[in-house]
Protein backbone atom coordinates (compact mmCIF):
# COMPACT_ATOMS: atom_id res chain seq x y z
CA UNK A 1 0.00 0.00 0.00
CA UNK A 2 1.33 3.25 -0.91
CA UNK A 3 0.86 6.54 -0.28
CA UNK A 4 1.36 9.10 -3.82
CA UNK A 5 2.63 12.57 -2.16
CA UNK A 6 3.96 15.39 -2.93
CA UNK A 7 2.88 18.81 -1.96
CA UNK A 8 3.26 20.76 -5.25
CA UNK A 9 0.94 20.37 -7.10
CA UNK A 10 0.97 19.32 -11.00
CA UNK A 11 4.46 17.20 -10.27
CA UNK A 12 2.55 14.02 -12.17
CA UNK A 13 1.10 12.44 -8.43
CA UNK A 14 -2.20 11.47 -10.72
CA UNK A 15 -0.51 10.80 -13.75
CA UNK A 16 2.14 8.16 -11.64
CA UNK A 17 -1.06 6.49 -9.23
CA UNK A 18 -3.26 6.03 -12.30
CA UNK A 19 -0.75 4.61 -15.03
CA UNK A 20 1.72 2.51 -12.36
CA UNK A 21 -2.61 1.10 -11.37
CA UNK A 22 -3.07 -0.17 -14.08
CA UNK A 23 0.53 -1.15 -15.44
CA UNK A 24 0.47 -3.64 -12.25
CA UNK A 25 -3.00 -4.52 -12.52
CA UNK A 26 -2.41 -5.64 -16.38
CA UNK A 27 0.50 -7.61 -15.47
CA UNK A 28 -1.89 -9.85 -13.22
CA UNK A 29 -1.99 -8.40 -10.14
CA UNK A 30 -5.57 -7.04 -8.42
CA UNK A 31 -5.26 -3.01 -7.90
CA UNK A 32 -6.88 -0.69 -5.87
CA UNK A 33 -6.67 3.33 -6.33
CA UNK A 34 -8.21 4.70 -3.78
CA UNK A 35 -8.64 8.54 -5.28
CA UNK A 36 -8.22 11.24 -2.32
CA UNK A 37 -8.06 14.54 -3.98
CA UNK A 38 -11.17 16.28 -4.08
CA UNK A 39 -10.34 17.33 -8.10
CA UNK A 40 -11.11 13.65 -8.45
CA UNK A 41 -8.43 13.50 -11.09
CA UNK A 42 -7.67 10.10 -10.93
CA UNK A 43 -11.23 8.88 -10.94
CA UNK A 44 -11.66 10.60 -14.19
CA UNK A 45 -8.53 9.48 -15.85
CA UNK A 46 -10.13 5.75 -14.79
CA UNK A 47 -13.05 6.50 -16.56
CA UNK A 48 -15.10 6.03 -13.22
CA UNK A 49 -18.02 7.80 -12.77
CA UNK A 50 -17.99 10.18 -9.96
CA UNK A 51 -20.84 12.96 -10.05
CA UNK A 52 -22.14 14.41 -7.08
CA UNK A 53 -24.62 11.72 -5.93
CA UNK A 54 -21.52 8.84 -6.00
CA UNK A 55 -20.94 6.86 -3.32
CA UNK A 56 -17.46 8.18 -2.72
CA UNK A 57 -14.48 8.12 -0.41
CA UNK A 58 -15.86 10.88 1.28
CA UNK A 59 -18.81 8.97 2.40
CA UNK A 60 -15.62 6.57 3.60
CA UNK A 61 -14.02 8.98 5.81
CA UNK A 62 -16.63 11.35 6.85
CA UNK A 63 -20.07 8.67 7.53
CA UNK A 64 -18.16 5.24 7.65
CA UNK A 65 -19.62 4.09 5.00
CA UNK A 66 -17.59 0.33 4.19
CA UNK A 67 -14.94 1.19 1.06
CA UNK A 68 -16.32 -1.54 -0.76
CA UNK A 69 -19.12 -0.06 -1.27
CA UNK A 70 -17.83 2.78 -2.88
CA UNK A 71 -15.35 0.83 -5.16
CA UNK A 72 -16.36 0.55 -8.82
CA UNK A 73 -14.09 -1.49 -11.23
CA UNK A 74 -12.20 0.66 -13.97
CA UNK A 75 -13.66 -0.80 -17.47
CA UNK A 76 -10.54 -0.40 -19.72
CA UNK A 77 -8.34 -2.72 -17.28
CA UNK A 78 -9.28 -5.96 -15.66
CA UNK A 79 -8.04 -5.98 -12.08
CA UNK A 80 -7.71 -2.71 -11.38
CA UNK A 81 -10.58 -0.72 -9.07
CA UNK A 82 -10.89 2.58 -7.97
CA UNK A 83 -12.77 4.65 -5.06
CA UNK A 84 -13.88 7.29 -6.34
CA UNK A 85 -13.21 11.57 -5.14
CA UNK A 86 -16.46 13.57 -5.60
CA UNK A 87 -16.54 17.47 -5.09
CA UNK A 88 -17.98 16.76 -1.61
CA UNK A 89 -14.73 15.79 -0.44
CA UNK A 90 -13.47 19.56 -0.70
CA UNK A 91 -15.23 20.06 2.48
CA UNK A 92 -13.95 17.02 4.24
CA UNK A 93 -10.55 18.71 5.13
CA UNK A 94 -12.16 20.63 7.55
CA UNK A 95 -15.38 18.15 8.50
CA UNK A 96 -13.03 15.45 9.68
CA UNK A 97 -11.14 18.33 11.76
CA UNK A 98 -14.41 17.57 14.55
CA UNK A 99 -14.44 13.66 14.30
CA UNK A 100 -13.46 11.15 16.37
CA UNK A 101 -10.20 9.82 15.09
CA UNK A 102 -9.78 11.58 12.68
CA UNK A 103 -6.31 10.78 11.32
CA UNK A 104 -7.04 6.83 11.18
CA UNK A 105 -10.32 6.80 9.46
CA UNK A 106 -9.05 5.79 6.15
CA UNK A 107 -6.94 3.23 7.80
CA UNK A 108 -9.90 1.57 9.62
CA UNK A 109 -11.97 1.33 6.43
CA UNK A 110 -9.04 -0.47 4.61
CA UNK A 111 -8.68 -2.87 7.40
CA UNK A 112 -11.89 -3.63 7.52
CA UNK A 113 -12.19 -3.74 4.21
CA UNK A 114 -9.65 -6.57 4.24
CA UNK A 115 -10.95 -8.52 7.37
CA UNK A 116 -13.95 -9.32 5.06
CA UNK A 117 -11.92 -10.64 2.09
CA UNK A 118 -11.54 -7.55 0.22
CA UNK A 119 -8.27 -8.32 -0.71
CA UNK A 120 -5.43 -6.21 -3.27
CA UNK A 121 -1.66 -6.70 -4.05
CA UNK A 122 -1.79 -3.09 -4.23
CA UNK A 123 -3.24 -0.13 -3.21
CA UNK A 124 -2.52 3.57 -4.16
CA UNK A 125 -3.87 6.47 -2.65
CA UNK A 126 -3.75 9.29 -4.83
CA UNK A 127 -3.32 13.06 -2.73
CA UNK A 128 -3.85 16.22 -2.89
CA UNK A 129 -1.07 19.14 -3.43
CA UNK A 130 -1.44 19.87 0.48
CA UNK A 131 -0.27 18.54 3.93
CA UNK A 132 -3.98 18.51 5.59
CA UNK A 133 -6.07 16.02 6.72
CA UNK A 134 -6.62 14.45 3.97
CA UNK A 135 -2.97 13.52 3.43
CA UNK A 136 -2.34 12.24 6.97
CA UNK A 137 -5.09 9.88 6.78
CA UNK A 138 -3.08 8.43 3.62
CA UNK A 139 0.06 8.53 5.31
CA UNK A 140 -1.55 6.59 8.23
CA UNK A 141 -3.19 3.82 6.47
CA UNK A 142 -0.52 2.91 4.33
CA UNK A 143 3.54 2.12 5.24
CA UNK A 144 4.88 3.25 1.76
CA UNK A 145 5.26 6.63 0.49
CA UNK A 146 6.04 7.28 -3.25
CA UNK A 147 6.93 10.68 -4.55
CA UNK A 148 6.70 11.51 -7.71
CA UNK A 149 9.52 14.47 -8.60
CA UNK A 150 8.97 16.75 -11.57
CA UNK A 151 12.52 17.25 -13.13
CA UNK A 152 12.42 20.84 -13.68
CA UNK A 153 14.03 23.87 -11.48
CA UNK A 154 12.68 24.35 -7.63
CA UNK A 155 11.87 20.34 -7.75
CA UNK A 156 13.25 19.71 -4.15
CA UNK A 157 11.71 22.89 -2.47
CA UNK A 158 9.11 21.43 -0.63
CA UNK A 159 10.42 18.29 -0.18
CA UNK A 160 11.67 18.80 3.06
CA UNK A 161 8.44 19.75 4.48
CA UNK A 162 7.09 16.88 2.67
CA UNK A 163 10.28 15.04 4.90
CA UNK A 164 9.39 16.51 8.29
CA UNK A 165 5.56 15.58 8.06
CA UNK A 166 6.48 12.18 7.25
CA UNK A 167 8.55 12.37 10.33
CA UNK A 168 5.90 13.77 12.26
CA UNK A 169 3.38 11.18 11.07
CA UNK A 170 5.68 8.54 12.28
CA UNK A 171 6.68 9.46 15.35
CA UNK A 172 2.99 9.96 16.64
CA UNK A 173 0.51 8.19 14.48
CA UNK A 174 2.55 5.24 12.01
CA UNK A 175 5.96 3.56 13.36
CA UNK A 176 6.59 2.30 10.03
CA UNK A 177 6.34 4.71 7.51
CA UNK A 178 8.74 5.60 5.25
CA UNK A 179 9.76 7.03 1.91
CA UNK A 180 10.73 3.33 -0.29
CA UNK A 181 10.08 4.70 -4.00
CA UNK A 182 10.62 8.00 -5.65
CA UNK A 183 9.86 8.39 -9.65
CA UNK A 184 11.27 11.19 -11.59
CA UNK A 185 8.89 12.17 -14.02
CA UNK A 186 8.42 14.88 -17.20
CA UNK A 187 12.21 13.77 -17.89
CA UNK A 188 13.65 15.85 -20.77
CA UNK A 189 16.91 14.02 -21.98
CA UNK A 190 17.35 17.21 -24.34
CA UNK A 191 18.31 19.34 -21.58
CA UNK A 192 20.67 19.34 -19.02
CA UNK A 193 18.48 20.92 -16.18
CA UNK A 194 16.50 17.52 -16.32
CA UNK A 195 19.78 15.75 -15.95
CA UNK A 196 20.83 17.97 -12.92
CA UNK A 197 17.73 17.88 -11.14
CA UNK A 198 17.84 13.92 -11.67
CA UNK A 199 21.47 13.61 -10.39
CA UNK A 200 20.41 15.91 -7.12
CA UNK A 201 17.50 13.69 -6.31
CA UNK A 202 19.85 10.62 -6.88
CA UNK A 203 22.63 11.65 -4.76
CA UNK A 204 20.04 12.66 -1.64
CA UNK A 205 17.82 8.86 -2.28
CA UNK A 206 20.40 6.89 -3.58
CA UNK A 207 18.21 3.67 -2.40
CA UNK A 208 14.57 4.84 -3.50
CA UNK A 209 14.94 6.38 -6.94
CA UNK A 210 13.60 4.18 -9.64
CA UNK A 211 16.25 3.36 -12.23
CA UNK A 212 13.24 4.67 -14.77
CA UNK A 213 12.34 8.06 -15.53
CA UNK A 214 9.43 9.16 -17.13
CA UNK A 215 9.55 11.24 -20.62
CA UNK A 216 7.23 14.00 -20.97
CA UNK A 217 4.73 13.14 -23.67
CA UNK A 218 1.83 13.76 -25.34
CA UNK A 219 0.39 10.34 -25.22
CA UNK A 220 0.24 10.70 -21.34
CA UNK A 221 -1.22 14.36 -21.48
CA UNK A 222 -4.07 13.15 -23.47
CA UNK A 223 -4.96 10.04 -22.01
CA UNK A 224 -7.23 11.11 -19.32
CA UNK A 225 -9.65 13.25 -21.66
CA UNK A 226 -10.34 9.78 -22.92
CA UNK A 227 -11.36 8.58 -19.53
CA UNK A 228 -8.24 6.30 -19.87
CA UNK A 229 -4.78 5.59 -18.39
CA UNK A 230 -1.52 5.85 -21.14
CA UNK A 231 -1.24 2.30 -20.65
CA UNK A 232 -4.37 1.58 -22.73
CA UNK A 233 -4.70 4.65 -24.43
CA UNK A 234 -1.30 3.96 -25.98
CA UNK A 235 0.15 0.94 -24.96
CA UNK A 236 3.34 1.66 -27.15
CA UNK A 237 4.13 5.17 -26.33
CA UNK A 238 7.14 6.01 -24.72
CA UNK A 239 5.32 7.12 -21.83
CA UNK A 240 3.22 3.74 -21.52
CA UNK A 241 6.66 1.89 -21.52
CA UNK A 242 8.29 3.87 -19.09
CA UNK A 243 5.15 3.34 -16.71
CA UNK A 244 5.35 -0.45 -17.24
CA UNK A 245 9.19 -0.38 -16.60
CA UNK A 246 8.69 1.64 -13.42
CA UNK A 247 5.81 -0.57 -12.34
CA UNK A 248 7.98 -3.46 -12.79
CA UNK A 249 11.03 -2.36 -10.95
CA UNK A 250 8.49 -1.69 -8.40
CA UNK A 251 7.24 -5.22 -8.54
CA UNK A 252 10.86 -6.71 -8.55
CA UNK A 253 11.40 -4.32 -5.27
CA UNK A 254 8.17 -5.53 -3.32
CA UNK A 255 9.35 -9.73 -4.52
CA UNK A 256 12.85 -8.90 -3.29
CA UNK A 257 11.16 -7.35 0.15
CA UNK A 258 8.91 -10.41 1.02
CA UNK A 259 12.25 -12.74 0.82
P1 LIG B 1 -0.55 16.25 -9.82
O1 LIG B 1 -1.50 15.14 -9.56
O2 LIG B 1 0.73 16.14 -9.05
O3 LIG B 1 -1.17 17.60 -9.64
P2 LIG B 1 -0.81 15.50 -12.60
O4 LIG B 1 -0.51 14.05 -12.64
O5 LIG B 1 -2.24 15.89 -12.64
O6 LIG B 1 -0.09 16.17 -11.35
O7 LIG B 1 0.00 16.18 -13.78
C1 LIG B 1 -0.08 17.58 -14.04
C2 LIG B 1 -0.23 17.81 -15.53
O8 LIG B 1 0.93 17.37 -16.22
C3 LIG B 1 -1.41 17.07 -16.14
O9 LIG B 1 -1.98 17.88 -17.13
C4 LIG B 1 -0.77 15.83 -16.76
O10 LIG B 1 -1.50 15.37 -17.87
C5 LIG B 1 0.59 16.38 -17.18
N1 LIG B 1 1.62 15.34 -17.15
C6 LIG B 1 1.95 14.54 -16.11
N2 LIG B 1 2.98 13.73 -16.44
C7 LIG B 1 3.31 14.02 -17.72
C8 LIG B 1 4.29 13.54 -18.64
N3 LIG B 1 5.17 12.60 -18.29
N4 LIG B 1 4.34 14.09 -19.87
C9 LIG B 1 3.47 15.07 -20.22
N5 LIG B 1 2.52 15.56 -19.42
C10 LIG B 1 2.44 15.06 -18.18
MG1 LIG C 1 -3.44 15.16 -8.80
Amino acid sequence: MLTVANQKGGVGKTTTTVNIAAALAQSGLRVLVIDLDPQGNASTALGIDHHAEVPSIYDVLVDGQPLDEVVQPCSTVEGLWCAPATIDLAGAEIELVSLVARELRLQRAVQAAATKGHEYDYILIDCPPSLGLLTVNAMVAASEVFIPIQCEYYALEGLSQLLKNIELVRAHLNPGLHVSTILLTMYDGRTRLSAQVAEEVRDHFPDQVLKTTVPRSVRISEAPSFGETVMTYDASSSGALAYLEAASEMAERGAAGDI
